[in-house]
């Protein structure tokens, strides 16, 4: 028995666990579970997995051949800071019984390919992650859809403030103003506690984090910063990030969402991330007389992700919502450039520390919404493919890049700006991906017909809030 699968059954002795959460990752990146009786889980799950039915799973599947096997990976495992009776939390990688094989859709198995990869290569060993995911604090009971959809109708800042809901019970004094919730302190900040015990909850579950605060937009946004980690475990940790979000949340009353723009005319949520490569223990993105202090390593780095940012953007900002928050005037980026301190950007270099440690790029298009284990892979596999043909970025822009002149717009290029073109960009754009074996065609085709069928199709079909506005009258 390895020491790791000894040491998770003592840690289920001393705490008495009576259930063992099973939890897995489906393809939208959604957390789905079972339980199963501690009585029941032993050593011998290590090796044989527990059985589930794959074909009702979004993404798996088909159901003539949906019987699968999930491995616990012992490194993961915790105790569940919400569960009455003490539970073992343990996330699980996906095989297929028949064959022994990895499950070629299993998100958390294509990270564990690109961080093997990225080995492979010789480039680096280690690739660092730091996800800032945003979020929104609702109150549940105040939250519902008819009310919201009021935002269709506002047209202007001023409008947005005065119908906007407010947090923290009806004393109108005391709300953030319009994109000023970052950040006052209590009473204006009225969220205080709850991101404390989010915080708290966090660090009993093993996770670093660096800091917590509110966030720009007028009602409730908020931000948790963890420290960052390896790629998987940086993946795992984000999944149990939004699991005590939402969760702390509902505990008080509240409801938590990642959704990237739930707001008309105020910022959205995005998810900024930070990374940097690594070899033998030393940092590869740090050259003193560099731009920026960036080597070149990490200029390939920026040109790879420039290059397929389109693509990238279908695994990165993965909802129809995620396109309403990639607009000008939010801190979210629309152009495809790179910039030091620079927050409209898509890619910052930030300029806190002269540390060669703290070097990194800060990629800011991603939100929330994504599946960690396919966008950090995705964003690796292009920085990955940047160095090994050295796609030089070319130079720096400093400027705002809201306030462009249309001669200086017409040569820089931009994002998508609907999740369709994502997903037509990802169609044309691949290769990077393929490479090593990291993703394969299969998966990228069942993402693509998943979010066109299930998603871009099925909010084009129905009557929007707005066009009511529109066109009620006609
Ligand atoms: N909320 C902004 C976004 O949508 C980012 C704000 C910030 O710079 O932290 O990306
Ligand atoms: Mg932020
Ligand atoms: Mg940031």
């Amino acid at each position: 028995m390895s020491e790791k699968v000894k040491q998770v059954l003592s840690m289920a002795k001393d705490k008495e666990v009576q259930m063992v959460d099973i939890k897995f990752i489906d393809m939208p990146g959604t957390w789905q579970h079972f339980s199963v009786p501690m009585t029941e889980f032993d050593e011998g799950t290590f090796t044989e997995g527990l059985g589930f039915d794959g074909s009702s799973i979004r993404g798996f599947k088909a159901i003539n051949e949906s019987d699968m096997i999930l491995i616990p990976d012992p490194d993961t495992a915790i105790i569940d800071p919400f569960c009455e009776v003490p539970t073992m939390s343990i996330i699980c990688n996906i095989y297929d019984p028949l064959t022994g094989e990895k499950y070629n859709r299993d998100p958390r198995i294509i990270a564990q390919k690109a961080e093997e990869y990225l080995r492979e290569t010789g480039i680096a060993d280690t690739s660092y992650w730091g996800p800032e995911a945003e979020f929104f604090i609702f109150d549940s009971v105040s939250f519902d859809q008819n009310q919201h959809s009021g935002y269709y109708f506002i047209d202007s800042e001023e409008g947005a403030w005065n119908s906007g809901r407010m947090e923290g019970g009806p004393n109108l004094g005391y709300r953030p103003r319009y994109k000023e919730g970052y950040f006052p302190v209590a009473p204006v900040d009225s969220m205080q506690n709850l991101r404390t015990e989010m915080v708290l909850t966090m660090q009993k579950c093993g996770i670093v984090v660096e800091a917590q605060h509110h966030e720009v937009a007028t009602a409730g946004q908020a931000e948790i910063d963890m420290k960052f980690a390896p790629l998987v475990k940086m993946a795992d940790q984000l999944m149990l990030f939004k699991y005590i979000i939402k969760n702390t949340a509902v505990k008080y009353g509240k409801t938590a969402t990642f959704m990237p723009k739930p707001l008309f005319l105020d910022n959205g949520s995005g998810m900024h991330v930070h990374q940097s490569l690594w070899k033998d223990g030393q940092p590869l993105f740090f050259d003193a007389d560099g731009y920026a202090g960036l080597s070149e390593t990490a200029l390939y780095y920026i040109g790879g992700i420039l290059k397929h940012a389109p693509a990238l953007s279908a695994l990165c900002n993965t909802t129809t919502n995620s396109f309403k928050r990639l607009v000008p005037g939010f801190e979210a980026p629309v152009s495809l450039v790179y910039s030091k301190r620079n927050r409209s950007a898509s890619i910052r270099i930030p300029m806190y520390s002269n540390n060669p440690k703290a070097k990194r790029i800060e990629l800011r298009f991603p939100d929330p919404t994504c599946n960690p284990y396919l966008a950090f892979s995705a964003m690796l596999m292009a920085g990955i493919d940047g160095i090994q043909n050295k796609i030089h970025p070319g130079n720096a822009l400093e400027k705002d890049m809201y306030e462009l002149t249309p001669e200086e717009a017409a040569e820089i290029k931009s994002l998508p700006v609907s999740l369709e073109g994502a997903l037509k960009a990802l169609e044309a754009d691949h290769g990077f991906l393929l490479k090593g074996g990291v993703f394969d065609k299969d998966l990228l085709e069942t993402w693509i017909e998943y979010k066109m069928t299930r998603e871009v199709d099925a909010v084009r079909k129905r009557p929007h809030p707005y066009e009511f506005m529109l066109y009620f009258d006609c």
